[in-house]
């Protein structure tokens, strides 16, 4: 069946008791056993729980994967997915990351042992380098975020697996309804779903996705264990998100790529980094390995004073810090998402004080378009250059 009956069908058979089209939010956390030695499947609504199992056997299916997780946030997933490794281990990492993963890696797996190096993962030579005995996996965003660098998943995801090593995809920008890392032979997909999946900046959550037996059954101990799993109530919401996620996904798309154009064109900017666009260096693998685009994209003011007065001008468009969601937000990213990450680190991956990162939205783009236009004019004036 095709991603979009799947994903409009999540939870609405798995409930033949009442045939509830929409699958029912079980709050329960205990389990009563029919008698010694038998279990309904359920015991304690950490270790399983009704309404979290169908959303995490959907994300299972809809990333081709063995066994779905779902958990309380993208960075519980990520912590539950790091939980793998022990002292000692060295993982190497997309150097265009999000701020909080660069965090999470520097300030708290630093202390336990486990170490982190940073490279454009499309650079076979720069992941040969780093690669040592102590290396135990590769973890990759692709696109990044905000560069929206792409990188080869099958070239790279091959050359881990000759190198014994895990491949982690971070697959948050393009959803399993664009890219599907493990079918390009990547190990684990994590999500943070608060962002396209849940998809209306209402509830956070994280998914991970894992392939091969041994991995899932390890993931699954991780994931009782620590215990940062995802409560019912937020499960559901999160199922009811994905079931248009297909239809947003398309108008997402087709809105950030006529902006980026118009952007392109615009004399006050100086750079758009965006996928779709012919002169990106990942248009053409991009094009290859994906079924299309994200809704985010970056660009790069000429004048860096008028970054102040395009986010206070802006009407429509919500000066915010996230991304995914049906609304449209720009958001500033060497103030906000990226600002854990050392300004020298920022400017080498090009995280300066002239770029803005777009999420679009699906409002009507003609309505997005005069508003960052205008806002673009409005700060030009103040600075005089307009
Ligand atoms: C937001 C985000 C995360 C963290 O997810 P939370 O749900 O905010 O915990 C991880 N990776 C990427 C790419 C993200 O955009």
């Amino acid at each position: 069946m095709q991603l979009e009956s799947r994903l409009a069908q999540i939870g609405s058979q798995e409930d033949p008791a009442t045939g509830a089209v929409s699958y029912p939010i079980y709050q329960a956390t205990a389990f009563r056993h029919p008698r010694l030695g038998q279990s309904t499947g359920f015991d304690y609504a950490r270790t399983k729980s009704p309404t979290r199992s169908v959303l995490e056997a959907a994300a299972a299916d809809l990333e081709s994967g063995d066994a779905g997780f779902a958990c309380s946030s993208g960075m519980a997933a990520l912590t539950t997915i790091f939980a793998l490794f022990c002292q000692g281990d060295h993982l190497i990492v997309s150097l265009d990351l999000y701020g909080g993963t660069y965090r999470l890696l520097e300030q708290i797996l630093s202390r336990y042992g486990i170490s982190a190096s940073y490279v454009d993962t499309n650079d076979m030579d720069g992941l040969e380098s780093l690669c040592t005995e102590k290396t135990k996996a590769v973890l990759i965003e692709t696109p990044t975020n905000p560069l929206m660098m792409i990188t080869d998943l099958e070239k790279v995801s091959a050359w881990a697996k000759r190198h014994n090593l895990l491949t982690i995809v971070d697959n948050t920008l393009l959803t399993p309804f664009l890219q599907r890392p493990l079918e390009l032979g990547a190990d684990i997909v994590i999500h943070s779903a608060t962002k396209y999946l849940g998809g209306h900046n209402d509830v956070l959550a994280g998914l991970i996705v894992t392939k091969g037996e041994e991995l899932s059954r390890k993931m699954g101990v991780l994931h009782n264990s620590l215990g940062a799993v995802l409560g019912p109530q937020d499960s559901w919401l999160l199922m009811r998100g994905m079931k248009t996620l297909a239809l947003r996904m398309e108008r997402h798309q087709a809105n950030a790529q006529r902006i980026a154009e118009w952007l392109h064109e615009h004399p006050a900017v100086e750079d758009v980094y965006h996928p779709g666009l012919p002169h990106h260096p990942g248009h053409d693998v991009q094009k290859r390995q994906s079924s299309g685009n994200t809704g985010i994209f970056s660009f790069r003011m000429k004048d860096a004073r008028t970054v102040e007065p395009i986010l206070r001008h802006l009407k429509l468009i919500a000066f915010a810090e996230s991304l995914g969601g049906v609304e449209s937000l720009l958001t500033y990213p060497a103030v906000q998402t990226h600002a854990d990450i050392p300004a020298e680190i920022r400017r080498k991956v090009g995280v300066d004080d002239r770029l803005l990162r777009f999420s679009v939205g699906i409002e009507h783009v003609d309505d997005l378009i005069a508003d960052l236009g205008g806002a673009i004019e409005a700060a030009l004036q103040e600075i005089g250059e307009a």
